[in-house]
């Protein structure tokens, strides 16, 4: 049994209350080990050990930052297959997709900002010839980061990386449901010799050792990633404080098919934008929008192409569908699914437990991907983020009604058009009301651009130089010349 602690001041350290919570995996439905269950004081250590550590790092020159950076990232590097493991073990996974995909992309982040930092660019202005006015960007001080369960350290190091960059310090809390990559993260911080409390790690609860990050007074910014309702209560906590937050939250995507690209790679693809990690990732197209002309024979295609979806093991190399995370949020998804049925959605396929599991598996929480047909754009289905391995297919008329269709959720967090009609795709790239479009494809991340959603998706881009801003305070100095 693996015994997950804190990661405070550069050292592991037992929670104050002695408590921990099982830490189980998902794939066989039982504890493997246990996790810290801090609460306030233990919030309150890390904050103090971040405040400590912030004077020397951020007057460190931004080379030094960098190289932390770096050697963070070669260090995960050269254990790939060990994180690689433990965050298909932790999120129930395919190991293949933690290998070539979300590992590398959190090294990928921690590289990125060792980089972007050597070349952050700078603002002056001449007022006429009176003045001139350049902006000073400084470092905000200890920075609360709390990161979701279904890309666990990629999304960490989506914020830690910008955030120690540019001189902040930090207290991350990780997903209670996923601690474990975090926890690797930081042995290998304090292996490469990154300066204690620096990066502070508090594992726990969200309604304790989370909400304590959040309303204590040395913590200005805030970067969440989660669910809406959580970073609606972290926006009404934080507001009297006036923190500064980034809030990544939900989504209900959708992959616009037009009759114009049909094609098996097309088909290919939107399974995978719906299906991919078992459907847990916020931009996972869930609402398939198709060109009422071929909506019969694309659903077809969809539905032979998603019962091919190898179900199995998640540390097989064979898996292509895994686990979810948790026996509650399981129970979740197949609450909704009742729902669909219940308000007369047709099940193309899936619905519930795979026929067939291997032998460890069969306490686990696997549900078959499952294709929907038949409910209104307005349905509970089609309007409220599931996070889960369930799509709906969605016919539209024309393009004016697939935009109406597209836009008309409460989230706006990312879309996928899939067209050969290149002016349209522009058309609509303009009219869709998400933080990402993309153009026949899905999950391209280019980390220099700002990523982030609208409406109930997000609040403040996070990305490229706009992560780096974000963890900044500019100051304008106004300086008179004449
Ligand atoms: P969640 O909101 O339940 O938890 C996210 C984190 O917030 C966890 O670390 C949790 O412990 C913490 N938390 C919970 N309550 C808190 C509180 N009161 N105060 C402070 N922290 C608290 O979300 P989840 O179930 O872990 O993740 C799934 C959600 O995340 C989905 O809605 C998904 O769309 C979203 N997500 C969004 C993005 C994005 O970039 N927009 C990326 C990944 C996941």
């Amino acid at each position: 049994m693996k015994r997950i602690v804190n990661f405070i001041n550069g050292t592991f350290v037992e929670p104050r209350g002695g408590r921990f919570l099982p830490n189980m995996e998902p794939a066989i439905g039982a504890p493997y080990g246990d996790v810290a269950d801090s609460e306030e004081p233990d919030v309150a250590d890390a904050i103090a050990a971040a405040e400590a550590a912030f004077a020397d790092w951020s007057r460190l020159p931004a080379e030094r930052r960098s190289r932390y950076l770096t050697a963070a990232a070669d260090r995960i590097e050269s254990q790939l297959e060990a994180f690689a493991s433990a965050e298909s073990i932790d999120t129930g996974k395919p190991i293949t997709r933690a290998r070539a995909l979300e590992i590398p992309r959190a090294i990928a982040n921690l590289k990125f900002f060792a980089g972007a930092i050597l070349h952050e660019r700078g603002e002056a202005y001449i007022t006429d010839r009176s003045a001139v006015n350049y902006v000073l960007r400084r470092p905000r001080g200890v920075c609360g980061l709390i990161s979701p369960w279904n890309m666990p350290l990629y999304l960490l190091t989506w914020k830690i990386a910008p955030a120690i960059a540019v001189g902040n310090t930090c207290v991350a809390k990780p997903s209670e449901l996923t601690p474990m990559t975090a926890h690797l993260l930081g042995q290998a911080l304090r292996d490469v010799g990154l300066p204690p409390g620096v990066v502070n790690i508090v594992h726990g609860q969200g309604s304790s050792a989370g909400a304590a990050l959040v309303a204590d007074r040395r913590v200005r910014t805030i970067s969440f990633t989660g669910g809406t309702r959580t970073g609606a209560m972290i926006a009404a906590a934080i507001a009297p404080q006036f923190k500064k937050a980034a809030l990544e939250m939900g989504g209900k995507n959708p992959a616009i098919v037009f009759a114009d690209s049909m094609s098996a790679a097309t088909v290919d693809a939107v399974v995978k934008s719906a299906f991919s990690n078992q459907g847990q990732i916020c931009l996972c197209g869930s609402r398939i929008l198709v060109e009422a002309s071929i909506e019969r024979e694309f659903t077809a295609r969809l539905v032979e192409r998603t019962l091919a979806l190898r179900i199995g093991d998640p540390l097989e190399e064979a898996t292509e569908q895994g686990a979810l995370v948790s026996h509650a949020h399981y129970e979740k998804v197949l609450a909704a699914i009742a729902v669909a049925r219940d308000d007369g959605g047709e099940l193309l396929c899936g619905g519930g437990r795979p026929a067939s599991l291997p032998h460890r598996c069969r306490n686990g929480y696997f549900i078959a991907p499952t294709l929907i047909r038949g409910l209104g754009a307005g349905c509970r289905t089609n309007q409220e983020e599931i996070f889960g391995p369930v799509a709906s297919i969605i016919p539209f008329g024309d393009e004016r009604e697939a935009i109406e269709i597209a836009n008309g959720t409460a989230y706006g967090l990312a879309a996928s058009i899939w067209t050969n009609d290149l002016a349209r795709a522009h058309r609509l790239a303009e009219a869709l009301e998400f933080g990402t479009v993309w153009v026949n494809c899905w999950l391209l991340r280019d980390l220099r651009t700002p990523f982030g959603g609208v409406k109930n998706s997000g609040m403040e881009r996070e990305g490229g130089d706009e992560a780096m801003r974000f963890f900044t305070e500019p100051k304008t100095v106004c300086a008179k010349t004449e």
